[in-house]
C-alpha cells in the first residue's frame, strides 16, 4: 500500500512529510515529527470541555450562550485563530463584519509589520522551498529555530541538498547567527555567530548597510569594523541569500523601517530574500485573509460598511483602553501571552473561548466551547511561513465540532 503523509500543524514550517498510525480512533504512532509537532499532534494534556460559568454545558446552551453575549455586546473584540484553519479565519472575520467587532490576532505584537512589508512588496521573499534548492548564505537573525521550528534547518534552511546546492550544508552553504545569546542555532553557525547587545539590532543594520555602502562601519558594542566588514563581505557575495527573521528582532526595532533599509541595500549589491519565522501554524493565513478582505492584515474594527484600522484597534489598546465589552478567543491564550496588567482586564468582561486544550484564559472565561484539534482531527488548508499554501486533511475521525463549524452555529444563532 502506497505511503499515505500528513501535514504537523505544530508550527508554521507545516512539515508534510509526516507518518502515523492509528489504533482505536487515537494516535498510536507519529514518525518524522519532531517533539514539538507529536505534543501538538497528540492529545491535549488537559482536553476542553463546553462550560458556561464553570458548570459543564452540552455544545448547544455553549453556542447559544456566546451567540447572545455577542449580540448584547457593543463592542466585542474577536482574537486568535492563528491555530485555526483558512475556511475557519475566513468565518470569524465574516461574525466580526456580522457583529461590527474588532479583529486581531498575534502578528499584531509580532511578525504582523514584515507581514505586511511583503504583502506591500516592500521586502523581497522567496519560498522555503527556494531556500532549499538554491539559498547559499542563511541568516538567522533573533531567531533559534533549533528550538522554535526544530526541523527548520534540516527540512529546507541549511542541511539539505537541492538542485543547485547539491554538496550539503559544510561546503555549499553558509549559515550566519546574530542574536543576543549563543542559542543552538548560534551553536550550530560556528565562528559565524555574530553576538551583539540587546536592542543593538538597528545600530548593527546600519553598520551593515555604510559596509555595503563602501564606508567604514562603527558601532558603539564591542564589535570592530573588521568583523563587520567580513559579515558584510559575507552577504555581498551570496548568490541567493536569506534572511529569516526571528522575534529577537522584531522586539528590537521600533518598526520594520530599519529591515527595509537593509533589504534594500542588500539588493543593490547582492540577491537578498526575507522570510518570517511564524510561529502558529496558520497566523500568517489570517493575515493574508484579512488584508484580503479589508487591505490589513490586524487590528481592524468592522463598521457598517466601514473599516476602522490602526493601533487602537489592537489587542493590547483595547484591553488597556477598556474599549471592549467582551471578547472572543479562538485558540490563542493572551491570558498567559499578555503582560499581566494588560491581561487582567480580560476578567471584567465576558469571555468565550473555542480551544481544544484548557488554557489560561479558558478557565476564566465566561463560555469555554471545546473543539477539535485543526491537523489532527480536522483537514483544511493554511498559509506557511514563507506564504505557500498548504492542504491538509484530517488524521483521526471525530464528530466533534471544528473551529469553523462551531463559528457557523454562532452565526446562524445570533
Ligand atoms: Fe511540526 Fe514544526 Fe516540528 Fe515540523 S518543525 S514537525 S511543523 S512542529
Amino acid at each position: 500500500m502506497e505511503q499515505e503523509y500528513y501535514v504537523c500543524t505544530g508550527c508554521a514550517l507545516l512539515c508534510d512529510d509526516i507518518e502515523i498510525e492509528i489504533t482505536d480512533k487515537k494516535l498510536s504512532k507519529i514518525n518524522n515529527a519532531c517533539l514539538k509537532g507529536v505534543a501538538r499532534l497528540k492529545e491535549c494534556a488537559e482536553p476542553a470541555e463546553c462550560k458556561v460559568d464553570g458548570s459543564n454545558v452540552n455544545i448547544d446552551d455553549a453556542i447559544k450562550e456566546a451567540a447572545s453575549i455577542l449580540k448584547n455586546a457593543s463592542n466585542p473584540l474577536i482574537f486568535g485563530m492563528g491555530n485555526s484553519t483558512t475556511s475557519a479565519q475566513k468565518k470569524a472575520i465574516e461574525l466580526a463584519k456580522t457583529t461590527n467587532a474588532y479583529i486581531d490576532d498575534t502578528s499584531s505584537f509580532c511578525q504582523g509589520p514584515v507581514i505586511e512589508a511583503i504583502l506591500g512588496d516592500r521586502i523581497k521573499t522567496c519560498t522555503l522551498d527556494e531556500v532549499k534548492d538554491y539559498s547559499d548564505v542563511i541568516v538567522y537573525w533573533g531567531a533559534d529555530p533549533s528550538n522554535s521550528h526544530p526541523r527548520h534547518l534540516s527540512k529546507y534552511t541549511y542541511f539539505p541538498r537541492g538542485k543547485e546546492r547539491q554538496r550539503g550544508w559544510e561546503e555549499d552553504r553558509t549559515a550566519i547567527c546574530i542574536d543576543v545569546r549563543k542559542s543552538d542555532t548560534a551553536i550550530i553557525c560556528g565562528d559565524k555567530f555574530y553576538q551583539i547587545p540587546p536592542q543593538a539590532d538597528e545600530e548593527l543594520i546600519d553598520a551593515l548597510v555604510a559596509a555595503l555602502s563602501g564606508k567604514v562601519p562603527k558601532v558603539s558594542f564591542g564589535m570592530g569594523p573588521k568583523k563587520i566588514l567580513e559579515l558584510a563581505n559575507m552577504l555581498k557575495k551570496a548568490k541567493f541569500g536569506t534572511i529569516c527573521v526571528g522575534l529577537g528582532l522584531i522586539y528590537s526595532i521600533p518598526d520594520v523601517e530599519p529591515l527595509v533599509r537593509l533589504m534594500n541595500k542588500l539588493n543593490e549589491v547582492s540577491n537578498f530574500h526575507l522570510i518570517p519565522m511564524v510561529g502558529q501554524y496558520n497566523m500568517r493565513g489570517f493575515d493574508h485573509n484579512l488584508h484580503e478582505e479589508t487591505g490589513y492584515i490586524n487590528r481592524a474594527r468592522f463598521q457598517e460598511s466601514d473599516v476602522e484600522h490602526g493601533p487602537q484597534c489592537s489587542i493590547v489598546e483595547l484591553l488597556r483602553t477598556k474599549s471592549v465589552d467582551a471578547a472572543l478567543i479562538i485558540g490563542s491564550d493572551p491570558m498567559s501571552s499578555l503582560p499581566g496588567t494588560i491581561a487582567k482586564e480580560l476578567l471584567d468582561i465576558p469571555v468565550i473561548t473555542i480551544d481544544p486544550c484548557v488554557t489560561m484564559t479558558s478557565r476564566k472565561a465566561k463560555v469555554a466551547i471545546a473543539s477539535v484539534t485543526s491537523g489532527s482531527e480536522c483537514g483544511g488548508t493554511a498559509i506557511r511561513m514563507d506564504g505557500v499554501e498548504v492542504e491538509f486533511k484530517p488524521m483521526i475521525p471525530t464528530d466533534d465540532l471544528s473551529d469553523e463549524e462551531i463559528l457557523s452555529r454562532i452565526m446562524e444563532a445570533l
